[in-house]
C-alpha cells in the first residue's frame, strides 16, 4: 500500500489559520510517498530515505509521554499513529518506508506531506474511507499529531491543502468553521507559474521560543483582550480597543490578510492577474510590517522578484526564514530566478534554490503499491 501526499504553497493568507481567518493554499506537484505493510507482530519499523538510520519500536511506544526517546523526524510518523490510535484505529505492527521529492524545512510543508502520506497509507490498510468529508477528519488527525505530539503548533492549513488539493485549483479554507472549497486557479491557462524561492534559512516553527510560537501568543493575547476566542473573529473597528500596540499590529495583519484572501478570490473570478499580483505584494508588506515575520533574505527575494517583472511576490508558509513565492509569466520565470540569484550573490547571502509549481492533485493511494 503506497500513499502519496503533496506539499503545498500558500498563495495567500498567512498566520490566519490558527486565528480563525481565511487562507488559499494549493497542492504542489512534489510529494512524499509512504509505503505501509502490516507485520505479523506488534513492532514498528520506520525508515525514510532522508535519514540514514531506520527506527524500530513497539506499538506500546506510541504514548505521548514515551515520545522523548524517539528521534525528531520519526515523531511526525509516530505522532500520526498516536493520534490514529486515540481515534480508535485498530493498529497492529507496521513497516513504513518514506521517500520524498520535497525539500525538508523550506516552507513547502514536507511535514504535512509526511503526516498525510502516513495517515492515508495506514488509514487505507485499516479500511478508513477517503471521501472529502473523511479527508477533513484525517487533516485534523494530522494537525493534532504535529501540534500535540511533535510540539510544532500548526493551524491545519498544510494538511488540508495536501489532502484536498486538486489540479488547477486552490483550496479555500475558512478557519472560522473549518469549511473548505476548491476554487479555480488556472495559472497554466493564463501562462503563469508560481516561482518558489527557498532562501535556505530553515524556519524553526517548533519550540516555545520560536517566532511562530511568539506570534501565536501575541494573537491569542489580542483575542483575549477583546474577549474573543480568536482574533480573526474581530471586526476592523475592534482594533482601536487594543491598548497594546504590538497586539494591535498583529491583529491588523490577521484581519487585513483575510480581507486580501477575499480580494484575491474576486480578482481571480475576474481573471485580473495584475490585481492578484498586487495583493500578494501587499500581503508581504503586511507580514513584514504589522506581523514582523519576514527576514532580510525573504525581503530581498520578494523585492527582487517584483523589480524583475513578477506580478507580485510574498513570503509563504509562515516566514522567519523558508520560502517566497512570485507570481510570474512562464517565459519570465527564468529571468526572475536569475535576478534573485544575482541579488543574493551581490548581498553575499547564501545562494537560494528555486522551483516552479502549478496547482496539483491532492493526496492519493496506490493500492497495488
Ligand atoms: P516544512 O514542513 O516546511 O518542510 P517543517 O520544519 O515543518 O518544515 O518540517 C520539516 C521536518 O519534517 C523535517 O525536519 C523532518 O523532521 C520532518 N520530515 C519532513 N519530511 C520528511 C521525510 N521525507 N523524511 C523524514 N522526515 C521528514
Ligand atoms: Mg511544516
Amino acid at each position: 500500500m503506497t500513499a502519496r501526499a503533496p506539499g503545498r504553497v500558500n498563495l495567500i493568507g498567512d498566520h490566519t489559520d490558527y486565528n480563525g481567518g481565511l487562507c488559499l493554499p494549493f497542492a504542489v506537484p512534489m510529494a512524499t510517498t509512504t509505503t505501509a505493510r502490516t507485520r505479523g507482530d506488534d513492532r514498528l519499523r520506520i525508515r525514510s530515505a532522508a535519514f540514514r538510520d531506520p527506527w524500530t519500536g513497539h506499538l506500546d511506544d506510541l504514548a505521548l509521554d514515551a515520545r522523548d526517546s524517539i528521534p525528531d523526524w520519526v515523531r511526525y510518523v509516530t505522532g500520526v499513529l498516536w493520534a490514529a490510535r486515540e481515534d480508535g484505529w485498530p493498529l497492529a505492527g507496521l513497516d513504513l518506508v518514506v521517500d520524498s521529492e520535497l525539500p525538508l524545512g523550506s516552507g513547502l510543508s514536507s511535514s504535512a506531506a509526511l503526516e498525510c502520506s502516513v495517515a492515508i497509507a495506514v488509514g487505507t490498510l485499516v479500511d478508513r474511507p477517503l471521501d472529502p468529508g473523511s479527508r477533513l477528519s484525517l487533516a485534523e488527525l494530522c494537525r493534532r499529531a504535529e501540534t500535540e505530539y511533535v510540539g510544532a503548533p500548526t493551524g491545519g492549513m498544510d494538511q488540508l491543502a495536501s489532502l484536498l488539493g486538486k489540479p488547477d485549483h486552490a483550496v479555500l479554507i475558512d478557519f472560522a468553521d473549518i469549511s473548505v472549497r476548491q476554487v479555480p486557479l488556472a495559472l497554466h491557462e493564463a501562462g503563469l507559474v508560481v516561482l518558489v524561492t527557498d532562501t535556505g534559512t530553515a524556519h524553526d516553527l517548533a519550540g516555545a521560543g520560536s517566532g511562530y510560537a511568539q506570534r501565536r501568543a501575541e494573537c491569542d493575547a489580542a483575542a483575549a483582550a477583546l474577549e474573543l476566542p480568536r482574533i480573526g473573529l474581530a471586526w476592523a473597528d475592534d482594533l482601536s480597543r487594543l491598548d497594546n500596540e504590538v497586539q494591535r499590529s498583529r491583529a491588523r495583519h490577521v484581519l487585513s490578510e483575510s480581507a486580501r484572501v477575499e480580494d484575491t478570490l474576486a480578482a481571480l473570478a475576474a481573471g485580473d492577474w495584475a490585481t492578484v499580483g498586487d495583493i500578494l505584494s501587499a500581503s508581504h508588506a503586511s507580514l513584514r510590517g504589522d506581523f514582523a515575520a519576514s527576514t532580510a533574505a525573504l525581503d530581498l527575494a520578494v523585492d527582487t522578484a517584483v523589480d524583475a517583472g513578477a506580478l507580485g511576490a510574498r513570503l509563504t508558509g509562515g516566514g522567519f526564514g523558508g520560502s517566497t513565492i512570485a507570481l510570474v509569466e512562464e517565459e519570465r520565470a527564468d529571468a526572475v530566478r536569475r535576478a534573485i540569484d544575482v541579488a543574493f550573490a551581490d548581498a553575499d547571502v547564501k545562494a537560494p534554490t528555486h522551483l516552479t509549481v502549478l496547482p496539483s492533485a491532492g493526496a492519493s493511494v496506490n493500492r497495488t503499491g
